[in-house]
């Protein structure tokens, strides 16, 4: 069979042709495979294409289908990474990830800043399978040095952390890892395809929810697996495709309409939530405003050096405390109060409350996410209408806290 190896492109025009399948019919925009099986042409085909696959051959949608493949191929050419595996949501792909390499007695270490559920799966379910886990700030590279010991299978971390955008410093844990013999599996939501480089800066694995700026319009979940032919077919899919966290084949082609804009998407929200940024910071209401952009923020150097954008987020600390964070979202016109994140739809957060309520009160103060601590995930609004709507409503939110003093 021939070999189907595509010219490396551009990003930008990978993500509007990459992996793409033509049917006979020739068809534009990419055609959806809305099929779980696949027919033979006779019984001896079937027992050949179950005994050994080729090259884009498919027997069930669980193990694979071609508008899924035609996804998987698309965002492995962007990421820059050999295979990808397509999942159900974001949370299969890390699970997905950490479950199919590790086995009990095995050592994972893990940045302490973490989404709730990544959270639940290291410190839940990865430990009452007997694996050992051990959480580090991710900031402090000392504290990655003393706990990433000689055999350490994996260390795990969110190169841009949810909700308080500290980032990681990608290339020097991957040193440190990889002295060790550890594999560095980079969850990289928050630093989207677009911005980051995790694969040239030393990630082995790169994971990411599609959920979130892929999908970028709020229409479905997804996630996916990056990262060596080796491990993503010989590792991540087996475990996969026979516990069932594969993605549909109608959400892949809702992600690869999705990947056709999320460059421009995300350069336009992160220019977005950069000026919101720079406008808030210093308000009288807010106790931090943090932003990867801001001289301010604690890693702005390694942002700039290491992702090509900042981020589409920003996160605000509310002096008041959860009164004002509650004022201050019930009294906004345009975000809308809900949890999810890289949406053209603005979109607030109050994490203590909602995506890290799980976390004990300890918890969620070594992370710095106090009671009023807001995450605005920005859209394509207008910036300036967008600036007008924070700003009213942080002043309502402040003064309300000195009239209740
Ligand atoms: C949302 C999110 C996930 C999980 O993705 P789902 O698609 O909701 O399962 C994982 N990691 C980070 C950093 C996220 O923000």
């Amino acid at each position: 069979m021939a070999e189907r190896r595509p010219p490396k492109r551009h990003p930008r025009t990978t993500a509007v042709h990459g992996g793409t399948r033509r049917s006979r019919y020739g068809e534009v925009s990419e055609a959806i495979f809305l099929t779980q099986g696949f027919v033979y042409d006779s019984a001896e085909a079937a027992a050949g294409r179950f005994e050994a696959l080729g090259e884009d051959e498919f027997i069930y949608a669980r193990y694979g289908n071609p508008t899924t493949a035609t996804f998987e191929e698309r965002l492995a050419a962007i990421e820059g990474t050999e295979d990808g595996f397509a999942t159900a949501s974001g949370m299969a792909a890390v699970s997905g990830a950490l479950m199919s390499m590790l086995k009990a007695g095995d050592r994972v270490v893990s940045s302490r800043a973490l989404f709730g559920s990544c959270l639940y799966v290291l410190e839940e379910v990865l430990r009452r399978y007997g694996v050992e886990v051990a959480f580090v700030d991710g900031t402090d590279l000392d504290q990655w040095r003393e706990a990433v010991t000689p055999g350490t299978k994996a260390v795990f971390f969110e190169a841009v952390a949810n909700p308080t955008l500290e980032v990681i410093d990608i290339a020097a844990v991957a040193g440190i890892a990889h002295a060790a013999g550890a594999l560095v599996l980079v969850d990289n939501v928050f630093a989207t395809p677009v911005f980051s480089d995790a694969v040239a800066q030393g990630a082995d694995v790169v994971i990411y929810s599609a959920t979130k700026h892929i999908d970028g319009q709020g229409r479905a979940l997804g996630g996916a697996i990056l990262g060596t032919e080796a491990f993503v077919r010989g590792t991540a899919e087996p475990f996969l495709k026979h516990t069932g966290g594969a993605m549909s084949p109608f959400t892949s082609w809702i992600m690869l309409k999705g990947l056709e804009t999320m460059d421009l998407r995300v350069r336009a929200q992160a220019a977005g939530a950069e000026r919101i940024a720079r406008a808030l910071e210093g308000h009288p209401a807010l106790r931090r405003c943090i932003h990867p952009a801001l001289s301010s923020h604690p890693q702005h150097a390694l942002a700039a050096r290491q992702m090509e954008g900042a981020s589409t987020l920003v996160s605000l600390d509310l002096a008041g405390g959860r009164a004002a964070a509650f004022a201050f979202l019930d009294a906004l016109e345009i975000p809308l109060i809900s949890n999810n994140l890289g949406d053209a739809k603005s979109i607030i957060t109050h994490p203590a409350t909602t995506t890290h309520q799980r976390l004990t009160d300890a918890q969620r103060g070594v992370l710095g996410i106090t009671d009023g601590f807001v995450r605005l995930s920005v859209g394509l609004e207008d910036a300036d209408e967008l600036i007008d709507d924070l700003v009213g409503a942080l002043d309502s939110a402040g003064s309300r806290r000195v009239a209740a003093e």
